[in-house]
């Protein structure tokens, strides 16, 4: 089965999917994107991904060129000639082409979308947990915005793979704000903590998920930095992603974090996640 690819309102396939050199978001990554899941054939939490891009285009003075309802409708038409059942749309929007210069012209921005098919989630209560580096936050303080200039987080990323960890946690004036491609997240003394959204952290989407379901659940949840010597004496760790959904920690640098499986907290949000999924998709 060929791959497919939607580029400015044509499906082609995907090797044959091009974009100029002088695309602005390959010369600036002057662009941002979105990451949304599938299951069963089905986009999950589709609404707030194409909110969450539209609100990203806006923080780089971009508008997404055609209407979110219109979107979702050609992502729709996209799923149904895609082979891809469990796996993730990754969509891009770049400013467009036009001669190499910092300054704005007037562009047709590029949009784009694929599909991809992705493993089988391992079982939470089984899995092994995350070891996790810490890395400094040098990341710019727009982190609100899902931005396609990702090299901080990729550099990060690769230093924790070279590490023999999983992903990296940054930290700046010792909190502890999101990790590479993930949120992160602390159960102390009963609550839910993790760092407010804003500068330094991305308003993930599963993040979002999680903070409705907690207080349902019985956890009370407190959007604060904490620090990281609070996150080594928490109860529960774990990070988040739309790829990943929930992973525990197990490893903070060199150092076990005193958990030897998945908590009880992130099982029952993450069951409650599942169950979730399997409404909205079914
Ligand atoms: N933070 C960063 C830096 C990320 O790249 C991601 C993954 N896109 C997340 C958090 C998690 O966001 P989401 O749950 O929307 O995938």
């Amino acid at each position: 089965m060929i791959e497919l690819a939607w580029i400015n309102g044509e499906i082609v396939p995907l090797a044959d999917a091009h974009v100029g050199i002088e695309d602005r978001g390959f010369q600036f990554a002057d662009g941002v994107y979105e990451v949304i899941r599938l299951y069963n054939r089905k986009p999950f939490a589709l609404d707030p991904h194409l909110q969450r891009l539209q609100k990203s285009a806006a923080g780089i003075l971009l508008a997404v060129p055609i209407a979110l309802p219109a979107l979702a409708t050609e992502i729709g038409k996209f799923l149904a000639r895609a082979s891809v059942s469990e796996g993730m749309i990754y969509l891009q929007l770049t400013r467009g082409c036009a001669p190499r210069s910092h300054a704005f012209s007037q562009t047709k921005p590029t949009l784009l979308f694929y599909a991809r098919a992705l493993p089988p989630l391992a079982d939470l209560a089984t899995s092994e947990g995350v070891k996790l580096i810490t890395v400094p936050d040098e990341r710019w303080k727009r982190c609100w915005i899902k931005s396609i200039a990702l090299l901080p987080n990729v550099l990060a990323k690769n230093q924790a793979l070279a590490a023999g960890a999983d992903e990296a946690v940054f930290i700046e004036n010792d909190r502890v704000t999101e990790c590479s491609s993930s949120n992160i997240f602390a159960v102390i003394g009963r609550r839910l903590v993790t760092h407010p959204v804003g500068s330094k952290v991305l308003p993930g989407i599963t993040r979002a998920i999680l903070l409705e379901l907690a207080p349902r659940l019985g956890w009370p949840v407190d959007e604060r930095p904490f620090s990281e010597e609070e996150a080594l004496r928490a109860d529960e760790l774990f990070i988040t992603s739309t790829t990943r959904e929930i992973s525990w920690v197990a490893r903070w640098n060199d150092r076990d974090i005193g958990q030897s499986r998945c908590g009880p907290v992130a099982l029952k949000l993450n069951a409650a996640l599942r169950e979730r999924v399997q409404r909205e998709t079914a």
